[in-house]
């Protein structure tokens, strides 16, 4: 498997969803608790172009240990996403595609006669490494392309989650848009209706 330093988009959310699987952000309940839950993740989350197989039979043939090194992972990309000043993004994000050959090129699946940078993985990498690289290379091209200030807290008042803002615009606020976003708006509705219900009984 390699990842392609032009699909740090994909790999930013990879890291997005993977940092918002933890106990923490569900209230008590881990969305990565087992093995069956680290292959499903990989299913949904694994699907840029070469590397859905990959990311899959590498969680397919995982280990207790292998899935807590990503229960770490996951620890360590929190914590750079929650301080994210330039050199330390740089720096731990660096660290994180460790488990990477080097740099080589790869066919461009778009234009056949081209090639992209990639950063291949070696063989006996596990599902954990390959999950850091990917984290790796989605932190640093976002900081490359973007910037440091797309990595954000989740704009919900009652949500620990956190996110890497890769749009276009950079205005997401929510770390699961569809989950938080409406929670707010729900909020945001009930006290306009306690609001006016309030005016009409003081009137
Ligand atoms: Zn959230």
């Amino acid at each position: 498997m390699q990842v392609a330093f032009d699909d740090y988009v994909w790999a930013a959310g990879v890291a997005t969803e993977l940092v918002n699987t933890t106990a923490e952000v569900w209230h008590g309940a881990d969305h990565l608790p087992d093995l069956a839950a680290l292959v499903e993740f990989t299913d949904q989350h694994g699907d840029q172009p070469g590397n859905r197989t990959a990311l899959s039979d590498l969680a397919r043939r995982a280990s207790k240990a292998d899935l807590q090194a990503v229960h770490a992972l996951r620890t360590t990309v929190r914590d750079l996403i929650d301080h994210p000043t330039r050199d330390q993004l740089i720096a731990g994000a660096t660290t994180l595609t460790a488990p990477a050959l080097g740099a080589t090129l790869v066919p461009d699946p778009a234009h056949h006669d081209r090639t992209r940078w990639a950063a291949p993985l070696n063989e006996k990498a596990t599902v954990a490494d390959a999950l850091s690289l990917v984290c790796g290379i989605g932190i640093l091209g976002v900081v490359h392309t973007l910037g440091e200030q797309r990595f954000r807290p989740c704009g919900s008042p009652t949500c620990r989650g956190a996110f890497i803002d890769t749009t276009r615009p950079g205005r997401r606020r929510y770390c699961m848009p569809g989950l938080c976003g409406n929670r707010v708006n729900v909020a945001n509705h009930r006290a306009r209706q306690a609001a006016t219900r309030e005016r009409s009984t003081t009137q």
